[in-house]
């Protein structure tokens, strides 16, 4: 039997951890009630499950119980944070602020809320990355509702300042939401002390289940109004209808909680392996690393490889490593990353890029053979270009 290959695309989606799994597998049979029934038994059990996970959530955040809302994910998240501000402020302006690298579901959510009439400002980053606060300053306007700001990019790992951003928005009375959907349990979070009013979190991205996240959102200082997207039997108070899904709500805390224990020591072991890759892969010529080495998720590592072709490089790697150009939701499209392009790559050196993310259960011997993998695929598909060249 062929092995399978090493699993290097932490930033797509994780391996749920055994842990998680253990915490989440009553809820599926015998603690299977409804936890919004309160006459019997079986709903007060799930019930209290629920309860017990929306609390550890929220402290680890710094948040109250009652300002987590349970979604399927960060998209279904960002949409509720987005439409749902945009919906409820449009009475005091119509003018929203995000970044061009940011995930598509907070782009699309947007693109959606322009066609409708509201005002987008999408900034742009410096070359590694990093928004400059200066520009976030002057681009806040009078009637600016919202401000919107990935805490670290799904691409490229990039960390951005979001106590400043924080502070920056508060200071000007505006709304700041983030999607931290990459940073949760990766850098600390703690929504009073930076001053963010609504967070989009997920599990799956933690080594926990996929198909539920959560909205934070602020209830004092301001008390953030919010219009529900999905109307039904009035769960989450109103805000997100629908039957809470037990056994996800447990894996989520469970994955967070163990996320959380482990964050420091995991970090700097991550940190070791990501220069233990890069340190490999710098002895190539032609080879740019994509984003900010140091403000970064510890996991992530991002580059673009000159004098090959991207699809080309991918295919010499799939057998040994499952990994992705950009990101996962756009690898289907042939259009380069527009988080690559906002970085001012040019297409061709976009398209010939490679997104590394170690996780939790990667090794050091396993970074080696993908260090090798990588240089030989890329010196070989670089001879053969130049021995069509020459011919
Ligand atoms: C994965 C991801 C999402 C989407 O989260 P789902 O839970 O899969 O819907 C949104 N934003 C970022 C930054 C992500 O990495």
């Amino acid at each position: 039997m062929s092995q399978r290959p090493i699993y290097l695309d932490a930033q797509a989606t994780t391996p749920m951890d055994e842990r998680v799994l253990e915490a989440m597998l009553p809820y599926f049979t015998e603690r299977f009630g409804n936890p919004s029934s309160n006459t019997h038994v079986y709903g007060w059990e799930a019930g209290a499950a629920v309860k017990n996970a929306r609390e550890a959530i929220a402290k680890i955040i710094n948040a109250t119980p009652e300002e987590i809302v349970f979604t399927s994910g960060a998209t279904e998240a960002n949409n509720l944070a987005i439409k749902g501000v945009a919906e409820a402020y449009f009475n005091q302006g119509k003018h929203i602020i995000t970044v061009t690298t940011e995930h598509r579901a907070v782009l699309d959510p947007c693109a959606y809320l322009e066609n409708l009439g509201f005002e987008l400002t999408y900034l742009p980053v410096q070359s590694d990355g990093l928004l400059d606060l200066h520009q976030l300053e002057s681009a806040i306007r009078e009637d600016t509702i919202l401000v919107s700001v990935m805490a670290a990019n799904n691409e490229i790992g990039v960390l951005q300042p979001i106590a400043e951003i924080g502070s920056i928005c508060h200071n000007r009375g505006v709304l700041f939401h983030t999607d931290a959907a990459q940073a949760i349990a990766k850098i600390p979070l703690d929504v009073v002390a930076m001053n963010i009013d609504l967070m989009s979190l997920t599990a799956h991205k933690i080594y926990g289940p996929k198909g539920i996240g959560a909205l934070y959102v602020r209830r004092r200082h301001p008390r953030v109004k919010l219009a529900s997207q999905i109307q039904g039997g009035g769960q989450e108070r109103g805000r997100r209808s629908g039957t809470l899904y037990t056994p996800q709500i447990v894996g989520f805390a469970e994955a967070l909680e163990i996320g959380i224990a482990e964050m420091e020591s995991e970090s700097t072991r991550l940190l070791q392996l990501k220069k233990q890759l890069w340190s490999m892969l710098e002895t190539l010529d032609g080879i740019h690393l994509n984003g900010n080495f140091t403000q970064s998720l510890p996991g992530n590592l991002n580059v673009s490889v000159e004098g090959v072709d991207g699809s080309a490089l991918l295919l010499g790697l799939q057998s040994v490593v499952a990994l992705s150009s950009g990101s996962a939701c756009s690898s289907a499209s042939t259009a380069p990353s527009h988080v690559l392009t906002a970085l001012g790559r040019d297409e061709k050196l976009a398209h010939a890029s490679l997104r590394f993310g170690i996780g939790r259960f990667n090794t050091s011997e396993e970074i080696e053979i993908v260090g090798q993998q990588a240089i030989a695929t890329i010196n070989s598909l670089r001879q053969t270009n130049q021995l069509k060249t020459t011919s």
